[in-house]
């Protein structure tokens, strides 16, 4: 399989390239050439695999030039044992016809663990074929971090870098990234905010000579392809446990970078059968806004109970209007730098298209809090405020209630207990008992002044070969 830029200039590259790169050359993202496509026969006879099983059947073909089935298989199953649910994707019902789809059983609690304990056994075996070495960089306000450290804490080819404003992130997903051992990990707590971190792997990105020419900078956030392929296969999986391929389902996902949600758009675009998407925002609604009214404009950012989808502009949402302009790299090009200075909009008949693709809603502080009390109330089940927000698009725009209507259950509720209290609930959500120590593990971090020579200083100096 080849894998294309979003802006149609960078070379096509194959699966091992384009794991190990983070944007294309001409700041595109990459995608599949093509989508391999499933039967509905095909599907059917998946039911009732297990979890690393059906990640087989559904991702081989991305990876096939560059894997051996067994050895992709080996890998699989290392990856999903990790979790602490046999299911490892576990459905839990809210309702009649309603589901939440547990995704933060990982050693992290939230779904990203899905894509980076994969993505860290990914790169290590393609490093080590390739005998390389990278350097992971990346930033994080919260659960990515986490998740990237626990995916590459037993990589032997990668040396990983977090960056995080010092003081500024909640202490549980401090604890999270701190509290892991290893000597090929590295937390940089910096004197700034989540932005000056951001700036400062960006701009390292863009001029390496800091690591001597020695190795390279690969990346970790959802630009990184590697990552939604993962996401793809959980969708299968919620829809063959409810009766599919043979009836159709509807997803609800909270959604901030657009990477979830562009998954389960690819698993319907693959042949699973997929009713209803909806996206779930909170105020930072750049997506709803667009939907509802076709004009996409960033607005200014703002802080809200679900801090993992306070973003001003998706990333992702790129590979999206890709395939909403027939493929054409030179007019989502021209698009989104247009975008970068103002508001634009689409050809109409685009827009309406994304429409028939999507639903949309945003969902604010105090209906997110009103949906966990109310979730509680009634279930004596709690969610975390992103699950909620899920939850509460998912009835708002809910079309036919004969459709088993899932939604992504992205984090466990105690990653977030403040928003738990703001509820007005008394119960306090208990971490799971293989993180009840988290609070007395010893952690390791540097702190650095908010000054980028200083950091890649540091990072020169620490990666192992250096
Ligand atoms: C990252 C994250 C999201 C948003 O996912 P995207 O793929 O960026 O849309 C939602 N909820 C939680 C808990 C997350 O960590």
């Amino acid at each position: 399989m080849r894998y294309i830029s979003t802006r149609g200039e960078a070379p096509a590259l194959g699966f091992e390239d384009v794991l190990l790169t983070g944007l294309a050359t001409d700041g595109g993202l990459y995608v599949p050439e093509s989508l391999p496509h499933f039967s509905v026969e095909e599907i059917r006879s998946w039911r009732g695999l297990p979890y690393a099983e059906l990640a087989y059947k559904v991702m081989y073909p991305f990876v096939e030039d560059a894997i051996p089935a067994d050895d992709f298989r080996k890998m699989l199953g290392e990856t999903y044992s990790v979790f602490s649910h046999q299911a490892v994707a576990p459905l839990v019902q809210l309702d009649t016809n309603e589901w939440v789809m547990e995704l933060f059983r990982g050693p992290t609690l939230a779904f990203k663990d899905f894509a980076l304990q994969l993505l860290g056994r990914l790169l290590d075996y393609v490093l080590e074929k390739r005998k390389q070495h990278v350097v992971i960089m990346g930033a994080t306000s919260g659960d990515t971090g986490s998740a990237a450290i626990e995916g590459c804490r037993r990589c032997e080819h990668v040396d990983i870098f977090i960056l995080h404003p010092y003081q500024r992130v909640s202490e549980v997903q401090r604890r999270q990234m701190t509290t892991v051992q290893g000597d090929n990990i590295h937390n940089i707590a910096v004197k700034g905010n989540f932005d000056d971190c951001q700036r400062m792997v960006k701009e390292s990105f863009g001029n390496q000579s800091f690591l001597g020419g020695k190795t390279q900078l690969a990346a970790v956030n959802s630009i990184n392809w590697a990552r939604i392929m993962a996401q793809i296969v959980y969708y299968f999986q919620a829809s063959l446990a409810l009766g599919g391929p043979d009836r159709s389902m509807a997803f609800s996902v909270p959604t901030g970078n657009f990477g979830d949600i562009f998954a389960g758009y690819l698993a319907k675009k693959m042949g699973l059968p997929i009713s209803q998407l909806v996206i779930a925002t909170n105020r930072n609604d750049i997506l709803h806004r667009f939907m509802s009214g076709n004009k996409y404009e960033q607005h200014q950012l703002e802080h809200t109970l679900s801090p993992s989808m306070d973003i001003m502009v998706s990333s992702n949402f790129e590979r999206l209007l890709f395939d909403l302009h027939g493929r054409d790299g030179a007019a989502v090009k021209d698009l989104l730098e247009r975008a970068a200075k103002g508001p634009v909009s689409i050809e109409d008949y685009r827009w309406k298209h994304a429409r028939k693709l999507f639903d949309s809603d945003a969902v604010d502080d105090k209906t997110t809090c009103d949906t966990i009390r109310d979730i509680y109330e009634k279930n004596e089940y709690l969610l975390d405020p992103h699950t909620a927000i899920g939850v509460r698009a998912a009835r708002n725009c809910r079309r036919d209630s004969t459709v088993p209507m899932i939604t992504l259950g992205t984090a466990h509720p105690a990653k977030f207990p403040d928003a738990i209290a703001e509820s007005g609930l008394v119960v306090k959500p208990q971490l799971p008992a293989h993180m009840a120590d988290l609070f007395e593990r010893e952690e390791r971090y540097t702190v650095l002044d908010n000054n980028v020579s200083e950091v890649q200083g540091f990072i020169a100096k620490h990666w192992k070969n250096a």
